[in-house]
């Protein structure tokens, strides 16, 4: 079965593996003309295939496609945009294994996540198409003389960009409401896992989103990233990625005023009070950095220990991280994949001297696992504290950081104690603690006994370093939409006559 899965991402792919991936513009496959880069398999450190940066003239191509698609399409009724935007999904649920496939080739994500994560790309897509029709609802805000009337209109043509670590996941949560909203979109996935996006290409197009709605150009974050931020006819931003890139891309913006949404990096504590069922806790704490290989921006990378049960909660911590089961992303055995590419590998493996050099312990693993690809052994770091690199630093892989504390006060002071502020997660029996500490948490999502789990009309986002704005519901609409407010006069409130004197 796994080679199987990998003949399907291959064979999926082997249109744009033939020769360099190119852009889709206008409705059509552009093959581009600029500078090549490769494509690695992590799970093998081989090529797997070519991918152009674009042009600025390919660029400027797709933004004009994506001005006249926008002039189209936002003016298309929200029941057509549902009518595709339902397409969509189920068009995703049919090849739903080749998606999965292809992002456990190029992005090394182990099946059994990424076979729910397609699904949930369709899911997004749904929601969002449900939504279209209502999409420029507004409010009547009555006064004596008028009747306000807010409506919602669509901002414009806006720029996707997104990172490597669930690509096809993670594009359609920022591309379905942007659609459904009434924009165009151009679309520029990260440059080490491109080739999912293609496939939601291919499906919005047999899905019959006309041309030019949906645009995808491919390159280099300081060349083709850099340009579609800077282009005056892009009017928002959606950005997934690291929080230095959300600045520059901020700075790049900032000339022509945009609109910007950020989904930025984590470091995101998970508290164990003693009075937690630590099962569960255990459970949710091994799930939520070691799955995804750790390469998921709401991974609880940081472990908070009340220190009464610290050595026992570790101890069994320890036993369940040396038996995650590292192999071929396609196994559905496979619990850790590899890392995405080379040069993360050599960011994630050396933290492991960081640690030691900081007085940390290495626990569990710290190493790259022999052999081709790029696996990196599911790693515990203890007896840190919050002074260290190993607790203030997003590493992206499979490695957690363990720190006791004393009691809530000393919980929240270190749980608060980074730059970032995207999620938080807290394990305890007494409500009256979990909402206090709820509460003081700097971060934009809380989680109370429970792993990440996602309700798409809830909030996602965060504070501090780790985001700008929020998507799910109508948080999303209010980024892809301008607001407009009408005031209606009922015809019998005064005016002031100036000019009017005899
Ligand atoms: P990255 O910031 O390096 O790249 C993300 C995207 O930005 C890529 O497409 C890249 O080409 C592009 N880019 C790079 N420089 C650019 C520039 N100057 N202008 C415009 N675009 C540019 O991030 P990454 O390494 O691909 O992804 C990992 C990061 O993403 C982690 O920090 C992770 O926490 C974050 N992330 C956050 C969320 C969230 O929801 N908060 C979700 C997933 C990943």
């Amino acid at each position: 079965m796994p080679s199987n899965r990998r003949e399907l991402a291959l064979k999926s792919t082997s249109g744009f593996r033939d020769r360099p991936l190119g852009h889709h513009i206008a409705g059509c496959p552009v093959d581009g003309s600029g500078s090549l880069f490769p494509v690695s398999d992590p799970a093998t450190g081989e090529t797997l295939g070519e991918v152009r940066d674009a042009t600025e003239a390919e660029l400027n191509a797709a933004v004009a496609a994506a001005e006249e698609g926008f002039a189209r399409w936002s003016r298309t009724p929200g029941d057509e945009r549902k009518a595709v935007l339902h397409k969509i999904a189920d068009l995703i649920v049919a090849r739903a294994d080749e998606i999965a496939a292809v992002e456990c080739l190029d992005a090394g994500q182990a099946w059994r996540f990424m076979s729910k994560a397609a699904l949930r790309g369709a899911e997004n897509f749904r929601f969002f198409a449900d939504r279209a029709p209502g999409a420029n609802d507004g409010q009547s805000l009555p006064t004596a003389g008028h009747m306000n009337l807010t409506t919602r209109y669509p901002i414009g043509p806006v720029a996707v960009i997104t990172p490597w670590n669930t690509p096809f996941m993670l594009s359609t949560w920022k591309i379905a409401p942007a659609l459904a909203a009434g924009c165009s979109v151009v679309h520029k996935p990260a440059e080490w896992s491109p080739y999912s996006a293609r496939l939601l290409v291919e499906i919005a197009t047999e899905a019959g989103l006309p041309a030019g709605v949906f645009n995808s150009i491919n390159g280099l974050g300081e060349t083709t990233g850099r340009r579609l931020t800077e282009h005056p006819g892009i009017k928002a931003v959606a950005f997934v990625g690291e929080s230095k890139t959300g600045s520059a891309i901020m700075r790049q913006g900032s000339e022509t005023l945009k609109r910007v949404h950020f989904e930025l990096g984590g470091k995101n504590p998970v508290i164990v009070f003693e009075d937690a069922d630590l099962d569960r806790a255990l459970d949710a704490v091994v799930f939520m950095i070691y799955s995804l290989n750790g390469q998921r921006c709401t991974s609880s990378s940081r472990v908070l220990v009340q220190r009464s049960i610290h050595d026992r909660f570790i101890e069994k911590l320890v036993e369940r991280v040396r038996k995650l089961k590292v192999g071929d992303p396609f196994d559905p055995a496979t619990e850790v994949g590899p890392l995405i590419h080379q040069r993360h590998l050599d960011k994630v493996s050396s933290y492991a001297a960081i640690a030691t050099a900081g007085g940390a312990t290495i626990a569990a693993g710290g190493a790259p696992v022999d052999g081709p690809g790029f696996f990196f052994e599911p790693t515990l770091y203890t007896g840190a504290d919050m002074s260290m690199r190993i607790a203030q630093e997003e590493i992206f892989g499979p490695v957690l950081t363990a720190i006791a504390f004393d009691d809530e006060e000393d919980a929240i002071a270190k749980a608060n104690a980074v730059d970032y502020g995207l999620a938080g997660y807290v394990w305890t029996r007494d409500l009256g603690r979990a909402l206090r500490v709820s509460n003081r948490l700097e971060a934009g999502m809380i989680w109370v006994n429970s792993e990440n789990v996602r309700h798409l009309p809830t909030p996602f986002g965060g504070v501090k370093a780790s985001g700008i704005g929020r998507d799910g519901g109508d948080w999303s609409f209010d980024f892809y939409m301008e607001t407009k407010n009408i005031a209606l006069a009922t015809g019998d409130h005064k005016i002031m006559r100036l000019g009017a004197a005899e």
